[in-house]
């Protein structure tokens, strides 16, 4: 054994995802878990045969690099069905999740030094991702309640160093839903600057009440210059196949394309013709989870708010934060110790979301509304069974 550290630089820093950590502290402490976000669940059975089908059909080696044809075509006719987009097959690839959409994007469009503006809190893989390819991060924080940005910040994060903004909408941990001034001012920041836009977009179809999603990809002069990623993991419950895609114009998709080549070069066979099935056939499921997920996000809402915390209801998404400063925690993570071992229930702590855990984020906390209904109320007796004071 060597006490060497053997790891390469480019993993300090980044540790393991706060998800498995917090997913393994539920196993370890039997706790109910609303931390990482997955759907109790499964997506739709029909879509589950499809697969089903085609590994029995022998649809097991490699799938183009590109994509299924039927996946590519059924993703064009998604974007056109609810966006108005047009596109052709050079304007898609699809990729290992959204997760790997987000690598290979980052590593086929930012090399060593380029700027990427990006919108604290953010999700973990980002920073990871610019790590890796060798960018620097240049922060714009979304803040409370209503974690809206301030244009001035956007327009002193971008200097002649900036190549991208990584933006994400439906926003994960916050459930803001960007609105069309703030994709106007994003937008008019990306052209004025000459800079490529990556949007994780893979909460799309999850919004509530009369927020709806905006795609970056539609503001006039985006398309362009805009590299759009979703996935089927939350718009279909199979967050396990890994199927994600990217669309955008056809040279950033060859960027991204040039990358993924080199991480998975293709995607789970059987499960991108159901994907294709789910997209063009199953879109009442995507509406029914929406409508769902809109009254455990009220009831999750009112439940924590009953037990003291200061709730931020979420625009979209499955996730809703919460101020646990009223109870008299001033750290999250330590508060999310707390309710492991009193209440036996888990969440996340925004901090690790945002540079440094900065002040803005430090008494923020996440939790998971994707579960069953059962699932949600044992939660909320075991929180407001125990005392959670600090
Ligand atoms: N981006 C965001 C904002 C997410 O919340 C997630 C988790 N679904 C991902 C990307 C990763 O997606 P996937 O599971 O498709 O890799
Ligand atoms: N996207 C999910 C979340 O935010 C988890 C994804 C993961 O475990 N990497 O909870």
């Amino acid at each position: 054994m060597t006490d060497r550290n053997r790891a390469a630089r480019r993993l300090e820093g980044v540790g393991s995802t706060i998800f498995a950590e917090m997913s393994a502290l539920a196993v370890r402490t039997g706790s109910v878990n609303l931390g990482q976000g997955f759907p109790d669940l499964s997506g739709p059975d029909t879509v589950v045969e499809v697969a089903y089908d085609a590994m029995r059909a022998g649809r097991n080696q490699y799938p183009p690099g590109r994509g299924t044809p039927e996946l590519v075509d059924a993703v064009i006719r998604h974007q056109q069905r609810h966006y108005g987009l047009d596109l052709t097959s050079d304007n898609v690839v699809v990729t290992t999740g959204a997760t790997e959409a987000i690598a290979a994007a980052l590593l086929g469009l930012v090399d060593p030094g380029d700027e990427v503006v990006v919108w604290e809190p953010y999700y973990d893989s980002y920073r990871a991702m610019i790590q890796f390819a060798g960018g620097v991060r240049r922060p714009v924080t979304l803040r409370a309640p209503d974690y809206r940005f301030d244009v001035a910040d956007l327009e002193a994060a971008v200097t002649d160093r900036t190549k991208l903004l990584l933006l994400n909408t439906p926003h994960n941990p916050t459930g803001h839903v960007f609105d069309r001034d703030e994709l106007e001012a994003v937008a008019d920041v990306a052209r004025r600057h000459d800079l490529v836009v990556v949007t994780d977009e893979v909460y799309e179809h999850l919004t509530f009440d009369d927020h709806a999603h905006v795609p970056v990809a539609t503001l006039p002069g985006m398309f362009e210059r805009t590299v759009t990623i979703s996935s089927s993991g939350k718009t279909f419950s199979f967050t396990g196949w890994k199927i994600g895609w990217v669309s955008g114009p056809p040279d950033l998709v060859a960027a991204v394309e040039g990358a993924k080549n080199w991480l998975s070069y293709s995607s789970g066979a059987p499960f991108q013709p159901a994907i294709a099935h789910a997209l063009d056939h199953e879109g009442a499921f995507h509406e029914g989870l929406r409508k769902d997920l809109q009254h455990k996000r009220d009831y999750l809402c009112d439940a924590l708010d009953s037990v003291g915390l200061d709730v931020h209801v979420p625009q979209g998404t499955y996730f809703v934060t919460t101020d646990v400063s009223a109870l008299g925690h001033a750290d999250g993570k330590a508060f999310c110790a707390v309710t492991a071992e009193r209440a036996r229930v888990v969440a996340i702590p925004n901090q690790v979301f945002y540079e440094d855990g900065s002040a803005e984020g430090r008494h923020l906390i996440r939790w998971a509304f994707c579960k069953e209904q059962d699932v949600l109320e044992e939660g909320i007796r075991r929180l407001r069974a125990a005392d959670l004071r600090a």
